[in-house]
Order: structure tokens, then sequence, then C-alpha cells
């Protein structure tokens, strides 16, 4: 039982204010229990805060401010306040900012009963003050759905008095919102009956989910070996048991598809929790889920901070996607934070992957994870046939990236009415636009990034930062006109190869920045689907699960790409990428598919183990020379990031840092740098990282916090942690 406090006892409430901390109030009449939604007083204002203590004590009882008023009771259970507390140390973020991250949806604070909705009902009066504009544009910005009054205010930065002041003048209607619908129940009955090494898979899942309690297990097969058939077979089990399942998908693109799946399954479609869906359905999802009435959510990683009251299972699907590293705010991988959550609520975690993580291939290896493996395709579907094309022996002229034998099994494939994907691994037009007069290149005026030409936009577009210019007509650095020419092949100039050479072709290219919208992309992908194309180009977004019956022919423009650059985790990237790629071709079995990898180098142990060699002798080699640098997952590694305006100021604060590693040595980990970051400016920012690493069971975030604490920076320098960096 939550614990209750009675009127007037002094409760320690965790504001979601940026800085804030947990600080003591009285409880209000009527009392107060642990995981309250309360409003308190904070200076002048009314802020959202969480109970989430008995209080520290040390504040004069008489001084106290009473809690304003509970807005909701207990959603922030135990066990969610335990994990954000966790996730919080690990991750080396200030708690309130975790509480935060699972806050974050509008209107939490607000009763069902007094949410009213707003929506544009008169013509907007010639003269309008500023506030009331933004008010009306947002209400535009919405389509014409009701909205709420927090949404609106915080869409049009305004206060509630400028939109009831729309109201008076009869412009803006008011009205009850509906309540809250449930979800309709889903029926775990029916579903595929398993074959071969599914159903040993399936029963194992459905045992260790029916047993309860926590345990990880890697659920390994290749793409269309029926994974996702196998842990739906767990999420049945889950709502046969009453208990709440979670799906975490690693790109928002791929949810419908897989909603659509889930409804042909169960009967009725899940919860679904992404950036694209509304506020008003977020608020609601959040709602039912912490009532145990949402049985499933889907969802992208943020799902797993969502009030669950009775989760008995968390799927992380494509669990080596390194999206679900978050790279900015609070700097977290949601596949760890998912095994911690579970430990936390004893529940079961799948992580499912045709290519595992090493991370995870070692904790299977090490017995930490239950491993499970699905050996082949379903039903006839043999994995496609992967063969490299030695680049070498290919006569390319000038600006061509297609050799004849990948264009020849190209124009096979058209023949039989059949889809041919070309990949490459890069957006835009060119990569590199120089100068031929001197060699410079572009770059961005604010980062260390090369400008790279798109000519759908017809302008250079730096990729780190978003910022844009016109293709310049003279080089900037030696001034000679008409001499600046692209270098390299993006997709956009792929396209035009393409296009050349098979002028009758219909071709689609498949690259995130040509879509403004998750819909226009995911019509893209539908059309493809359905036949609309018989030539695709793209980028790594068509790498992740999408199935495309009609593709039985899979193209590597270039397999080397990934392969450059000193980073440890390279060889594991390349492998994981090319295989994802070429598992799209002959997914339904009626034709084989075949992978054609453009290579220089076909020797090479990572081309030669995509290409079909000994997996298990490729991850051994890869753990070996892990664990000889000592690195994850056989050490311990976090990356500290400075950045600010004034370089030499970065690195002083980074240097004497780095003379006080103290609380470092201590635990026996070893400091590197101040050195440049991987990506040393952005956005006018300098960025320099220092490196820690260390022995396996030390304790490093606490040892980093206090190395830290020493120094305040300068106001204008950032310090960002990031434990278990992605690249080292
Ligand atoms: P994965 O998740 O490993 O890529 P899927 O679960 O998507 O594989 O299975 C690939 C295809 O084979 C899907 O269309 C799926 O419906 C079908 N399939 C897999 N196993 C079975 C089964 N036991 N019975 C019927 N269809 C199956
Ligand atoms: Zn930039």
């Amino acid at each position: 039982m939550e614990r209750v406090f009675g009127e007037g006892e002094r409760v320690g409430v965790l504001t979601t204010e940026p800085l804030g901390r947990v600080l003591d109030y009285r409880a209000p009449e009527g009392g107060c229990g642990m995981g309250d939604f309360v409003e308190v007083p904070l200076g002048p204002r009314r802020v959202l805060g969480v109970v989430w203590g008995p209080g520290e004590g040390s504040f004069d009882m008489a001084k106290l401010r009473p809690v304003g008023r509970v807005l909701d009771a207990r959603p922030m259970r135990a066990e969610l306040r335990a994990f954000l507390t966790r996730a919080a140390d690990y991750t080396l973020t200030p708690l309130a900012a975790m509480l935060r991250l699972a806050t974050r949806t509008p209107g939490l604070g607000e009763a069902a009963s007094t949410r009213r909705i707003y929506r544009m009902v008169g013509p907007a009066p010639n003269k309008l003050t500023d506030a009331r504009l933004r008010v009306i544009e947002a209400l535009r910005d919405f389509g014409g759905a009701a909205v709420t009054l927090g949404e609106l205010c915080e869409a049009a930065a305004c206060t509630a008095s400028v939109v009831k002041g729309l109201v008076k003048i009869g412009v803006v209607a008011e009205k009850d919102a509906p309540r809250d619908l449930p979800y309709p129940p889903l029926n775990p009955a029916g579903g595929a009956r398993l074959m071969g090494d599914q159903v040993a898979a399936g029963d194992a899942l459905v045992a260790a989910v029916a047993q309860g309690g926590y345990g990880t297990t890697l659920l390994k097969g290749v793409t269309g070996s029926g994974k996702t058939e196998v842990y739906l077979e767990a999420v049945a089990e889950c709502l046969r048991m009453g208990r709440q399942a979670l799906v975490l998908l690693p790109e928002i693109a791929l949810t419908a598809e897989f909603l659509t799946r889930v409804e042909a399954r169960f009967g009725a479609r899940p919860a679904e929790w992404h950036s694209g869906v509304t506020q008003t359905e977020r608020r609601r999802l959040w709602k039912m889920v912490g009532q145990g009435q949402a049985q499933m959510v889907v969802g992208a990683r943020s799902a797993l901070f969502l009030p669950f009251q009775n989760l008995g299972l968390i799927v992380v699907d494509e669990e080596h996607d390194t999206s679900y590293k978050q790279e900015e705010g609070v700097l977290y991988n949601a596949r760890d934070m998912a095994v911690l959550r579970a430990a936390i609520c004893g529940c079961q975690v799948v992580l499912a992957s045709a290519t595992p993580s090493l991370e995870s291939w070692v904790n299977a290896d090490q017995g930490k994870y239950t491993r499970l493996e699905l050996g082949a395709r379903y039903g006839t579907a043999e994995l496609p046939e992967m063969r490299a094309i030695d680049m070498r022996a290919q006569k390319l002229a000038a600006n061509c990236w297609i050799s004849d034998p990948l264009a020849r099994a190209v124009e096979a494939r058209r023949k039989l009415g059949e889809q041919s994907l070309l990949f490459l691994n890069r957006r835009g037009f060119a990569p590199v636009t120089l100068c031929r007069a001197c060699g410079a290149q572009v770059g961005c005026d604010h980062c260390d990034a090369r400008m790279v030409e798109h000519r759908f936009l017809k302008r250079l577009v730096c990729h780190q930062c978003g910022a844009t210019k016109p293709v310049p007509t003279a080089c900037p650095s030696c001034g000679v006109e008409g001499k600046m020419a692209p270098v390299g092949p993006g997709v956009e100039r792929l396209a035009e190869e393409v296009a050349a050479r098979f002028p009758e072709a219909k071709l689609a290219v498949l690259s995130s920045d040509l879509f403004g919208s998750a819909r226009a992309l995911k019509q893209q992908i539908e059309l493809i689907a359905a036949g609309g194309a018989e030539i695709i180009i793209g980028t790594q977004i068509v790498a992740k699960g999408h199935n495309f019956p009609l593709l039985t022919l899979v193209g590597v423009i270039d397999a080397d790409l990934g392969l450059q650059g000193s980073d440890l985790r390279a060889a594991e990237r390349t492998f994981q990428l090319m295989r994802q790629v070429a598992g799209r071709a002959g997914r339904t079995g009626e034709r084989r598919g075949l992978a054609l990898l453009q290579t220089f180098q076909p020797e090479h142990p990572v081309i030669r183990a995509i290409l079909g060699g000994d997996e298990e002798a490729f991850w051994r080699a890869e753990a070996a020379e892990r664990r000889a640098a000592g690195v994850p997952p056989f050490g311990r590694m976090a990356g500290v990031i400075l950045s600010g305006p004034d370089v030499a100021q970065v690195f002083e604060f980074g240097a004497e840092l780095a003379r006080r590693d103290g609380p470092l040595q201590r635990i026996g980990a070893q400091l590197y740098g101040p050195a440049p970051a991987p990506i040393a400016r952005v956005r006018g920012r300098h960025r320099v990282r220092l490196l820690i690493k260390a022995d396996k069971a030390a304790a490093i975030q606490p040892a980093i916090a206090a190395w830290l604490a020493q120094l305040k920076p300068p106001a204008n320098l950032r310090i960002a942690v990031d434990i278990d960096p992605q690249s080292f």
C-alpha cells in the first residue's frame, strides 16, 4: 500500500520544473498520498508536482506552504517512481528531468470533469491583438480539431484569459470535453499455428510470461522467420492473465503496418504512442494505461515512461536499432531502460532482432539473457542469395555508380515484373561540393560538417544542424566563378543515373528528408508495397522492417561505406545494416531474393561475414576485440561533452576537469581527453569530449558526479553526460 499523509503532515513534492527537486510542503485539506499529482505554490507561481516522499524535515514546519490541491490521485505508482529514480541515477540526469519525460503529456493535471475543449466558430475580426491572433493561428494549425485549454495556451504562447476573451466575443466556442472512451478489448484467442522452431520459442515465451517475474529473452531469427508471430503469442498470454503489454518499435513509419497486423490478430486496435499521435489522444492513453484499461501499447521509446498498472511484457523489436538511443535532452538507450523497468516491476522482456547488438549477443552468451533462435524463414521463403560485385574489376563512367552486373540484374527483375531496391546510405544529391579551381569544400557556417547538395530543395543542407544555403556559383574560398562541382553520390544523384539508364522504369526514392510528414512517408511505402514502383532507391529508412512483397533484388551501391573510420562499432553496424537491407528481398517465398553488394574489398572479414560466412565466428571475433580494448559490453564507458561558444574556454574547462581526476582515479577509471568531440562544432557551439573508461564492476556514475561537482562551469558552458556512448 502507498503511504497516505493526513492534512498538515509534512510531504516531499517533486516538481516538474526544469531545475526542480523534492521540496517540503504541508499536506492539504483531505490529505494526499504518495504518487499523487498535486499543484504546489513555487514562488509566485503554481506548478505541477508529484508527492514523492515524507519530506526532508529540515525546513521549519511553521513556515511550510501547503499543497494547493490534489489534481489526480496516485497515478505515479511506487514502481514507476523507483524506475525514474534508478534511470536518473544511471543516466546521471536530474530526477526532475526524468519526471518531465514521464509527464510531458499535456493536461495531465486537469481533472476530466473540468476539461473544456475549444474550436473556432466565428470569423476572425479584422483587428486583433497579437496574442489573440496567435490563438486563431494555433486553432487553424490544429485543423479544426477541438483542443484543450492547456494545449491551446501552449501552442499560442498565451494565457488562459486570451482564449476566454475570444470565447466572449464569439470567435471561439468552449464546451465540456467528452468523456474518454475506453479502448476496445483485445481477444487473445486464435493466432497463427506456430511451426518448426517457432513452437519451442513460443512455448518458452508464453511459459515465462505465465510464470511472471523478471527475465530477458533474446529472440533471434532472420527477417521473415516469424519473430513477430512468436512474440505476439507472449502478448496473448499477457492479455489472458489480465496484464499489460508494451511493444516498442524503432520507427514511427513502421507502426501503421504493425497495428493493422495486431488488429487482425487480436480483433481490435491497441493503443498507439509516439510523437505523431495527437495530444488529446496521448492524454487519453496516459489515463487509460494508468487505469490498466489499455491492454497493449505500441509505441516509440518514450512509451517506457507510461504509468502502466500491471505490466507483464515489454517487447523491443529490432533491438539493435540505433534509434533506440535518445541523443538529445536526456541521453538514454530505450533497450537498456526496458530491461531496467522490467527488473523493477518484475516482468518479461523480449529483445527481437535478426541482427542483435553485440551487447545482447554477449549477455545471451554469458547466460544473463535466455536465447531463443528461429533458424529459417517461415514457409517456403528462403534467405536471399548474397553475392559481392568486385568493383576493382568494373569500369564505370564518370559520375556513375551502378556496375553492369547490377544493372543487368535490375533489368532481369523488371522483365519479371519484380521490384529492385538500390540502397545507398547517403541523403541528398552529392555529399561534397568542391571547387575545381582550389579544391575547397563548402562547409556549414555553424558546424564542422560539409554541406550536402539537395537538388530537390535546390540548396545545400547541413545534416548536422539543418542550416541551408544556396549552391554558390563562385567559390567561397578563391572566388573563381563556375568551378563548383558536386562530388560523390547521394540518393538523388543515384536516382538521376537510374532514370538515365532505365528511362521507362517507374522509380520511387525513399529518403527521410524527402517527406515532410510521417503521413507522406507512409503513403510512399504503401505505394511501393502495392507495386507502384519498379526500382526503389533508398537510404537507411528502407532497411527497417518494411514488407515489400514484390521486392526480389537488393543492390547495395557502396557496401564499404560504413567500414571507414576508427569507430569500434563500425563492423557491427555495417554487418547489421547490410543484413537488414538484404533481408528486404524475397520475403514472400514465391521467388528467391538476391542481394548484390558492390565493394572494393570483397576479402574484408566484415564483408565476408555479411556474405554468409560463419556468423557466430564473426560475433566471437568482434567480442574478443572489444574485450581486448576493455570497452562495452566488457568495460564501462561514458562520454562527457562540454560545449560553449568560445573554443579556448571550453578546452580550458576540460583541461581543468582532467587535472582534478581524483574521484575517477579512486575507482580505477581512465580518462581520455579533452579532445574535439566526434562532431566538434554544432550550431555555433564548440564541443569537447572527455572519455571515461572503467572496469565492468566500477560504479562510474557516482564517481563522475563527484568529479563534475568539483568545478562550477562558466555560465555559457554546457555539460552533457553520455553513459554508454554510441561511438568510441
Ligand atoms: P519476422 O518478425 O521474423 O520478420 P514475421 O513474424 O513477420 O517474421 O513472419 C513473416 C511472415 O510469415 C509474416 O507474413 C507472417 O504472418 C508469416 N508467418 C510466420 N509464421 C507463421 C505461422 N506459423 N503461420 C502463418 N504465417 C506465419
Ligand atoms: Zn550545421
